[in-house]
């Protein structure tokens, strides 16, 4: 794959006014004089005109040459920041498909990047997420994943892990050397340490992932008390139909706000109540339904209600214009008039960010290193207990193996598609 000279669209989509267009490859000095006149002097931003095969005059463009392996794949690249318009990115793109190179897949650049050694599959992973952020706390923790922090954590186990299974195989090839009995004690002490390093990194409720991949929070209640009214207060647009009729919300609505630096769906679910109405039954299944799998349930109810001890969640007492006696315990709001709307959000990004946010070492941010690890520690568990010195060499072996798939020190050309596919072209 890697004799190719691939070339992208690596910037947006839309209305720009410049679009950067990426080539990668052995060619790329052969595309970028054929195109521009000559070479020039690396990393210098130059102002070159574009030509087609025919001399015409395809755009004036800021020509940057990146020559290999001090480059983002490691090989010789070029960028070239074009007008934005549909025309020039076409016919510049086919001059660069004229001359040989071909369009990248997705991810592709990443890929050539970590087959070169430039990252290791985690901070791949990682530029990945960087691309996909919206949010700050997303970006600061794909960052630190890209710094390597992440990888280097999965990294040091892999070492601890090697220095013990050579303690084991010394034991397993000169079982008659006499060698110390405390070699074998103190192999096990690793493998034990390093199994219960891996257990409470995976026992971490899962922040990692969900500040990557979002929260969830259902607000759930009685019909009328206001569902619809508050998530479009959350929201400040109108996402949910506000009407006096009850039963107007029959399906969950989503919208997606950002508290507290973590991105969340606020899910309106259908007024809570037994009906006869079998569309509004099949709501109210799929409220209950979302509200037992999210992350948090905020229960909304009439200030002026008795407060339902059983209720879930976070209570908030809504419509409290039409009640002004305060009382102890629930969070008085009015969606109408937005008292103590500001106090609720405050709470909101307050849970959001206890979910999310992880002291200590950087968290676990998928559900491919979560698999491995889980692995990693069955296979630990089993070295532990294993009776005879082959057995536990081999589960220590396999344990190694599961560790270092995540970081792509091992044997994953099999996965390296699944991975890179999700990338979006350009990258
Ligand atoms: P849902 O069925 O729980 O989603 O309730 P809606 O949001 O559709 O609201 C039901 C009715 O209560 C509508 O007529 C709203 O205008 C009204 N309502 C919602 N919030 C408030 C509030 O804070 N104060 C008052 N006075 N009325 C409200």
């Amino acid at each position: 794959m890697n004799s190719d000279t691939v070339f992208a669209h690596a910037s947006g989509a839309g209305r720009a006014a410049i679009a950067v267009l990426r080539i990668s490859g052995p060619e790329t000095a052969l595309v970028l004089t054929a195109l521009c006149g000559s070479l020039p002097l690396p990393r210098r931003a130059v102002l070159r005109a574009l030509r087609d095969a025919e001399g015409d005059l395809l755009d004036r463009a800021m020509v940057l040459w990146l020559p290999g392996p001090r480059s983002y794949t490691g090989e010789d690249s070029a960028e070239l920041h074009v007008h934005a318009g549909r025309a020039v990115i076409d016919a510049v793109a086919g001059a660069l498909g004229a001359l040989g190179a071909r369009p990248a897949e997705p991810g592709e650049f990443t890929r050539r990047a970590f087959l070169n050694g430039k990252l290791d599959l985690v901070s791949a992973e990682a530029v990945h997420d960087l691309v996909a952020a919206e949010t700050d706390a997303q970006r600061r923790q794909a960052l630190r994943q890209l710094d390597g922090a992440l990888g280097d954590l999965y990294r040091d186990w892999s070492d601890r892990l090697r220095g013990a299974l050579a303690r084991q195989e010394a034991l397993i090839d000169f079982p008659d050397e006499d060698l110390p009995p405390e070699v074998e004690a103190d192999l096990l002490t690793a493998v034990r340490s390093l199994r219960a390093a891996v257990e409470a990194h995976l026992d971490d409720r899962h922040r990692g992932e969900k500040l990557r991949e979002g929260l969830c929070f259902a607000i759930t209640g009685a019909p009328n008390v206001g569902k619809s009214s508050l998530i479009n207060a959350l929201a400040e647009r109108d996402v949910a139909i506000v009407a006096a009729t009850p039963g107007t919300t029959r399906d969950a609505i989503e919208t997606r706000v950002v508290l507290g630096g973590v991105p969340v769906t606020l899910v309106d679910t259908a007024g809570l109540r037994d009906t006869a109405d079998p569309i509004e039954a099949e709501g109210v299944r799929r409220a209950r339904s979302r509200a037992a799998a999210a992350d948090l349930v905020l229960t909304v109810i009439e200030a002026g209600a008795p407060l339902d001890p059983g209720a879930d969640g976070l209570v908030v007492a809504n419509k409290s214009d039409l009640y002004p006696e305060q009382r102890s315990g629930v969070l008085a709001i009015s969606a109408l008039t937005g008292a103590g709307l500001a106090a609720l959000r405050a709470r909101l990004a307050a849970e959001a960010t206890a979910l999310t946010q992880s002291s200590g070492p950087p968290p676990l941010t998928r559900a491919r290193h979560r698999t491995a690890l889980r692995s990693a520690a069955r296979w630990l568990a089993e070295a532990e207990d294993a009776l005879e010195p082959e057995l536990r060499g081999e589960a220590m072996r396999l344990a190694l193996r599961a560790l270092g798939s995540i970081t792509g020190q091992v044997g994953v050309e099999d996965i390296l598609d699944s991975i890179f596919r999700q990338f979006c072209i350009g990258k």
